[in-house]
């Protein structure tokens, strides 16, 4: 047996919980996303601090306040499952979440006021039990499914889970005496299972608060390697971007049958479109032909701005066709879609290069025989497509 003050354990939970929301609180971010989750938790860590108050309060206050805040904790809880939801940019309708929250607390607060004695402890199980196990499975569809798995993200996984098993055996054993009586205790669990529950709760806005802080600082991280490799103007790749990314995927694609096409864009003339309009309706130009762009090209293709209004994509292809027709096809797509800008719509073309990379060759070499079909382009008129040879 387990030598435990429950109501240690409580303390701990509501301390742990203001220190939760003053770490969440450092966190600064610009991803109004996960602003939207960090408000979400410091809500929940704010509802799971009530459990502070069972240790501060008076005795006679005690059975009272212990009801006001379980139902805090209930609505804290239900918070966090919310909250992990949004940092992973799974909408829910906010009134939904609201609503959920404050039905978690109504219903044990109507439970403690009007029910017997033996119904306010099930329905404690019932809504622990439920809203616990919603959160850990929610998140481990969410966890497990994601191509690449985060070790913070784990280990938050394993404190649902191991809180929501808790809760779980705590339903399980309230239900197997269902009819009581049982004690007007809020958290009635044997004797060997409170100290394991009140633990649990003492365990978990700290874990919780530290491991956000961890996925957070791990994702601000990938997002600063992100910024590094992307171009400032348009978002597309830097070149260091599409050398790093493009060796990658010149590797993984040696064990396939497609190969790569390398498209060398260049917009044509596009000094006059500077010096008609403007370097800034330059630049929103520029953005634009970028946006259009990455539409149109599949996911498991490369963009990246090679230099100024030259543009290299990098696009598994099954045949050397293909590749020709994807160039052909965003050709015509910027020739035919004028750029709304300040100073009225703005056409432009552009240039395309197309060659392959061989089993053999560097991504550079690549590079220069579409630039060279580039310049072929350009001297036959611009405004199309010129191939490189298969063999060439
Ligand atoms: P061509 O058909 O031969 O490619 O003619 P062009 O005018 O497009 O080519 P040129 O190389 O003579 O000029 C490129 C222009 O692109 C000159 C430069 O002002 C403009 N440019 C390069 N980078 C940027 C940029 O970041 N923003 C803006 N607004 N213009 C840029
Ligand atoms: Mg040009
Ligand atoms: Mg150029």
């Amino acid at each position: 047996m387990l030598a435990i003050d429950v109501f240690t354990c409580y303390g701990v939970a509501g301390a742990g919980s203001l220190v939760g929301m003053g770490l969440i609180s450092q966190i600064r971010t610009d991803q109004s996303r996960v602003r939207g989750a960090l408000d979400l938790y410091r809500w929940a860590f704010c509802c799971l601090s009530a459990l502070l108050w069972v240790v501060l309060s008076p005795d006679d206050w005690r059975p009272l306040v212990t009801q006001v805040a379980i139902g805090f904790a209930a609505a804290g809880v239900t918070l966090l499952a919310w909250a992990f939801r949004q940092l992973n940019g799974r909408r829910t309708p906010p009134r939904l979440g609201w609503a959920l929250t404050a039905a978690a607390a109504v219903v044990l607060w109507g439970m403690a006021a009007f029910g017997s004695d033996t119904a306010y402890v099930q329905a404690i199980a019932w809504v622990f039990a439920v809203v616990s196990l919603a959160m850990a499975v929610d998140q481990g569809w969410l966890i497990l499914r994601s191509p690449r798995i985060q070790r913070s993200e784990l280990s938050l996984l394993v404190v649902a889970t191991l809180f929501a098993l808790i809760w779980a055996i705590t339903l399980a054993h309230v239900m197997s005496e269902a009819g009581g009586p049982y004690p007007a205790h809020w958290l009635y669990a044997p004797d060997w299972l409170l100290p394991i529950t009140a633990l649990g709760f003492a365990i978990l806005p700290l874990s919780v608060a530290a491991v956000v802080f961890a996925i957070i600082n791990q994702r601000l991280n990938q997002q600063l390697r992100n910024r590094a490799l992307s171009d400032d103007l348009t978002g597309a790749l830097s070149r260091r971007g599409l050398r790093e990314l493009g060796e990658r995927m010149l590797s993984m694609q040696a064990h396939q049958p497609t190969s790569v096409a390398v498209l060398m864009m260049d917009v044509d003339h596009f000094k006059a479109v500077n010096d008609s309009y403007g370097h800034q309706v330059g630049d929103y130009v520029l953005r634009q032909i970028t946006q259009l762009t990455r539409e149109r090209l599949r996911d498991d293709a490369l963009l990246a701005r090679y230099g100024g209004e030259e543009f290299t994509v990098l696009l598994p292809v099954r045949s050397h066709l293909e590749a020709s027709a994807v160039a052909e096809r965003l050709r015509q797509m910027l020739a035919l879609t004028p750029c709304e800008t300040r100073g009225g719509p703005v056409s432009i073309t552009v240039s395309i290069g197309v060659a392959f990379h061989r089993p053999d060759g560097t991504l550079e070499d690549a590079l220069a025989r579409a630039d060279a079909c580039l310049y072929e382009a350009k001297q036959a008129g611009r405004n199309r497509v010129v191939t490189a040879r298969p063999d060439a």
